[in-house]
């Protein structure tokens, strides 16, 4: 392992768009790099320009908690910052990975954080973060923290072979009951599902169930992307080694997309399989309303509740323009509420969903939104 002490110019990244599937707002990446090693990780594409082995070499920026206290404080700011989640997590190394223990920059961020009032999302999948359980409640009652960890299938057998450098699936599990005993909202991220290995519905229903058992407040699901580069040969390199029969299997559902999206067909039938499950344990698929409606701004909150509907709609086989709509919103700087009785002169929403969005405005939530929630809806929207 090489550890690089580096300094950076800026820490805080503000999204163009809240993020529908974590809610945030703004976004770090405390480390370039991570040795939790996972084989399918994203990180390694070249189009994040990570230098040196990725899951062996580990950049830290050493004075990203001096950057961001004078990013995060109000009085050198001109414009006051938007309201929503800062997300710790994800991107290109896992904000508790192991070298976190020597340098508490995380730590000292969530320090930062609590002191500046501001909401938190951590998405992990080390159980080192139980350390900060200090802040994180301080923050809870400030504001709001939400832990989520991610999982590519809740077998130890796999995360060993596939995630060598994590927590166990079943140390994270232990985790979420932690958080939870603490009064903090908990997500289980079943992203990325391994394709033809944990993409069955045996698989599926045994992480949406043990993740329903430890009491995750929802539970957001995805496949797997595979960039071609350095991530591809990285994973199949994996796939040879230890699941020769199946490296065929992968060239026809990846055909060479930009984005290393698999196939469509594919997408759906594993989506279609997941419904079924979530339906079935009665879990959000999607973070629940109440965990966001006091946190973000009104055009952020139309926003989220129409990439919601659409998702909800596709999931079950329907065709839908509210995704679009959301997109519509998410570029309009203005109070949409201004806007209240004109938003059918914006392309892309028509009356429908006019009214969905003064609905939004008027009651907080949509009775449309609720009812797909529920999941007892027919196929006529
Ligand atoms: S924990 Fe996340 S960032 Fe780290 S290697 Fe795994 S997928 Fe990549």
């Amino acid at each position: 392992m090489k550890i690089t002490e580096v300094t950076a110019k800026s820490i805080l990244r503000q999204h163009r768009r809240i993020d529908s599937w974590f809610l945030s707002r703004y976004g770090m990446n405390l480390f370039r790099g991570c040795t939790h090693n996972c084989s399918y990780c994203d990180g390694r594409a070249e189009n994040y320009y990570v230098d040196g082995d990725f899951g062996i070499d580990v950049a830290v920026k050493i004075n990203a908690v001096e950057v961001l206290s004078r990013e995060l404080d109000p009085g050198r700011k001109r414009k006051p910052m938007k309201s929503g989640f800062i997300m710790l997590g994800g991107g290109v190394g896992d904000a508790y990975q192991p070298i976190e223990n020597k340098y508490e920059i995380t730590r000292q961020v969530l320090e930062l954080i609590q002191h500046f009032k501001h909401p938190v999302h951590i998405l992990t999948k080390s159980v080192l973060v139980k350390r900060d359980i200090d802040k994180i409640k301080a923050i809870n009652s400030n504001n709001r923290a939400i832990i989520s960890f991610s999982f590519s299938s809740v077998s130890d057998e796999l995360s060993a072979k596939f995630e060598p450098g994590c927590s166990s699936p079943s140390e994270r599990l232990e985790a979420i009951r932690f958080f939870k005993n603490e009064g903090i909202a908990c997500g289980m991220y079943l992203m990325p599902v391994i394709p033809f290995i944990s993409d069955t519905r045996e698989m599926i229903e045994d992480a949406v169930k043990k993740g329903t058992d430890a009491g995750v407040d929802f539970i957001i699901f995805g496949g797997m992307t595979l960039k071609e580069g350095r991530q591809k040969d990285y994973y199949m390199n994996i796939i040879q080694q230890q699941y020769p029969e199946l490296s065929g299997s992968y060239d026809q559902i990846y055909r060479s997309d930009k984005w290393g999206q698999a196939s469509g067909e594919y997408h759906t039938a594993i989506h279609a399989v997941f419904k079924i499950i979530a339906d079935h344990y009665n879990i959000p698929v999607r973070m629940p309303l109440n965990l966001f409606q006091d946190i973000v701004d009104e055009n952020d909150r139309v926003v989220v509740i129409l990439d919601h509907i659409d998702y909800y709609l596709k999931m079950s086989g329907n065709r839908s323009s509210y995704g679009y709509a959301a997109y519509v919103i998410s570029q309009i700087n203005e109070p949409i509420s201004s806007m209240k009785w004109n938003l059918r002169h914006l392309k892309g929403i028509g009356p429908t969903i006019a009214k969905v969005i003064r609905e939004i405005l008027d009651t907080g939530t949509s009775s449309l939104y609720n009812q797909l929630i529920r999941t007892h809806y027919a196929n006529h929207y």
